[in-house]
């Protein structure tokens, strides 16, 4: 696939003549040749900052949300600071996060339970937590979870819930958005025996 072809395509000024007629930019894609994928998105749509009240409310979340000089809790218990650490509360955030993140040259981190990871004694960048605890049936045999619920926790949710598969993955430490990154396993099971699919905010 040629990503450099996509996004060369996308920012030129030039504006194919599908495009214009229907007011659809995903047709500068298909004039030039690309192919797209369309896919049905579930969580809410966050809003745009295209209003002095968005864009309030764009500097009252990073008020909020960043913490200067912030304790990383990590199971080694090593005392770390992180120049900026941030934590997710909703999707709605996303859009902020992101216009603080192009305007700050720094290094990322997204951490979870901190139990995987040696942290040094000053992260000199920004930290990223989520606080998204969701859990949602989709179907009778597939399941939707936050990336902050604790691994363990979730293992019982689905046993109570007669969701099996998950029972030699028990106990073992962190949170559901790490289990992926992880491919988390033990006693014969991995995660990638059941893991569907992954939301990447
Ligand atoms: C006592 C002990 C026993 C353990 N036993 C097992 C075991 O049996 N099997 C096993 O597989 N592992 C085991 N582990 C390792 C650990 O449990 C897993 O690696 C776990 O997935 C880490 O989760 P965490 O939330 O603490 O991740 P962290 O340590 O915080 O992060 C680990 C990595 O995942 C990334 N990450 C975390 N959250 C996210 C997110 N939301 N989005 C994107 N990236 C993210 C981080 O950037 C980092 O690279 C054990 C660890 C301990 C301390």
């Amino acid at each position: 696939m040629d990503y450099c072809g996509y996004f060369f395509t996308y920012f030129s000024p030039y504006c194919a003549s599908l495009e214009e007629a229907e007011k659809l930019e995903q047709l500068r894609f298909i004039e030039n040749g690309f192919t797209i994928q369309a896919s049905i998105y579930n969580a809410e749509i966050p809003s745009g900052i295209d209003t002095p009240e968005d864009l309030q409310s764009a500097i009252n979340f990073i008020k909020n949300a960043i913490n200067k000089n912030a304790t990383l809790i990590n199971s080694l218990a090593i005392k770390s600071i992180a120049k900026y650490l941030i934590t997710i509360e909703s999707e709605q955030c996303l859009d902020e996060l992101y216009l603080f993140l192009i305007n700050h040259n720094d290094k990322v981190l997204v951490l979870g339970e901190g139990s995987n990871v040696v942290l040094p004694d000053y992260f000199d960048g920004i930290v990223i937590k989520t606080n998204l605890n969701d859990i949602a049936m989709l179907t009778d045999s597939k399941v939707t979870v936050g990336s902050s619920f604790n691994w363990s926790s979730f293992v019982n949710w689905s046993l109570d819930n007669n969701f099996h598969g998950l029972e030699n993955l028990s106990l073992i430490p962190g949170s559901v958005g790490a289990s992926p990154i992880q491919n988390i396993g033990a006693y014969g099971v991995e995660l990638k025996d059941v893991f569907v699919s992954c939301a990447f905010l």
